[in-house]
């Protein structure tokens, strides 16, 4: 049975969840392919995305291609109730009702307990982001790891904590990166991240870029979509790197680098997007400028290091929704929004409906692909194979009305000989 806050609030978030829907064409064509073809027929699968509207259009495809859908969400402060609520008493699609444990603001203790239910479904595929739920197969609940055939992971930071396993020989099943596709992380991790962190940062603190200085931390493809929307804005961007190609490439990109050290006593806006932990500490603290603004788009909530910075507080207050205030013992105030964690789903709704689509058209057929192929995949980190994601691309390019062009035979030749002029 879901566990989920209010289920009067359905009808509010089927609208959202409508939205999403008629914003993701790809999806949406894949989910009548999978009502055909019902891959998953019997298939019990668990899933830990932001529970939010488009992480619900890809329950639905997933469940009218026939699975039995348990899902959660994968960060407390991401979980919209709303769409929880739609989502467990079902619409009109025929996707019928889906097993929803989520609320927003959940405890830790809540958040697992979350996690667990979904697993106890005796769940065959895995959908995780950041890789929660295999951590929690492969530690606390490894009584569950003979009915795993395999999973999906979404991200950036997961792919990493996958990969460390594998060398460890501790992965027990096959496990798509689909955050390493072309199509996931150039498009949802630049563009995704480059809109919806501003989106989030904007609605949150109600004031304007352009004049300041923002400091962006990691010169990823997170990072990147980050530090040229803010450029776009009117902002002067300082990167900080710790990889010295990235660095480079950041200088050539036409913005400063330097130190964190020296950047903290420059910047007015901060955003972290490294998938590392205490990028902003107690070594920072104490030169920030009085109101500076400090935000997380990476993975989890350590990339400031909070804890660091309730010990180094005098004292604290909320400031406006979603932003705490910090006085120093310095006397001067800094402010952090969404308690550090991922500022664009924590304090806004998470990338675009379109940016979701392809993410989440790369989900549903690697979800197909491992299914079709349990026998032949290998126990590890499994690419998303080639011909899904150029698939995902043209049809992408054809949801977009536009055509390129196609190699004649003799340009073909030439590509693919090595003697011709
Ligand atoms: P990436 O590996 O492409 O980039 C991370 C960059 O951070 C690298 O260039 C690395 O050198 C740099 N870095 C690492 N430690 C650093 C440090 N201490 N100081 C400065 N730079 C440092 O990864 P990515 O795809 O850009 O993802 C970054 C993080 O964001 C991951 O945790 C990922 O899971 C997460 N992510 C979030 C969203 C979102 O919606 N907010 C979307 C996609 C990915
Ligand atoms: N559990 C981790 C999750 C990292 S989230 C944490 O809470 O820190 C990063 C992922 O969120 C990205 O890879 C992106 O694909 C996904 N994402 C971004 N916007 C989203 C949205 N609107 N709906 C669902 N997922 C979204």
């Amino acid at each position: 049975m879901s566990d989920i806050r209010d289920i009067s609030l359905a009808e509010a978030g089927e609208r959202k969840i409508k939205w999403a829907q008629r914003n993701m064409p790809l999806l949406s064509a894949i989910t009548q392919e999978l009502v055909k073809t019902k891959p998953f027929r019997g298939t019990i699968i668990a899933l830990s995305i932001h529970m939010e509207a488009k992480t619900a259009c890809l329950c639905r495809a997933l469940a009218l291609g026939g699975a039995e859908m348990h899902v959660t969400g994968c960060n407390p402060l991401s979980t919209q109730d709303d769409v929880a609520a739609a989502l467990a008493l079902g619409g009109d699609d025929g996707a019928g009702a889906i097993d929803v444990h989520a609320y927003h603001a959940a405890t830790p203790e809540e958040y697992a307990r979350h996690l667990t239910a979904v697993l106890e479904s005796g769940a065959q595929i895995i959908i995780d982001d950041g890789g929660d739920l295999v951590n929690l197969l492969h530690t606390r609940l490894t009584h569950l790891l003979p009915d795993v055939i395999g999973g999906c992971e979404e991200t950036t930071t997961g792919v990493m904590r996958l990969r460390a396993m594998e060398r460890d020989g501790a992965l027990r099943f096959p496990m798509i990166a689909v955050n390493n596709a072309k199509c996931k992380y150039l498009f949802d991790n630049r563009y995704g991240t480059g809109q919806s962190v501003w989106d989030g940062i904007n609605r949150t603190t109600n004031l304007i870029v352009a004049g300041k200085n923002v400091v962006v931390a990691g010169y990823g493809w997170c990072g990147k979509g980050i530090a040229m929307r803010a450029k776009g804005f009117g902002a002067r961007v300082i990167i900080t790197e710790i990889d010295p190609v990235r660095a480079l490439e950041a200088m050539m990109d036409g913005f400063d680098v330097m130190t964190m050290e020296r950047a903290a006593a420059q910047g007015d806006i901060f955003v972290t997007a490294t998938g590392c932990r205490g990028v902003i500490d107690s070594r920072h603290f104490n030169s920030l400028k009085d109101g500076a603004i400090l935000c997380n788009a990476g993975h989890f909530d350590v990339e400031v290091a909070m804890d660091e910075l309730e010990a180094a507080a005098a004292s604290k207050y909320e400031a406006r929704h979603n932003i705490a205030g910090y006085r120093l013992k310095n006397g001067r105030e800094i402010f952090v929004i969404a308690e550090g964690r991922l500022v664009n789903l924590a304090s806004g709704d998470g990338h675009p409906a379109e940016i979701m689509d392809m993410s989440f058209a790369i989900q549903a057929l690697s979800a197909k692909y491992l299914i079709e192929n349990r026998d032949k995949l290998k126990t590890g980190v499994v690419d998303v194979p080639e011909e899904i994601d150029t698939d995902v691309a043209r049809r992408k390019l054809s949801a977009s009305g536009l055509m390129i062009d196609t190699l004649t035979p003799e340009q073909r030749a030439y590509l693919e000989g090595w003697g011709a002029q």
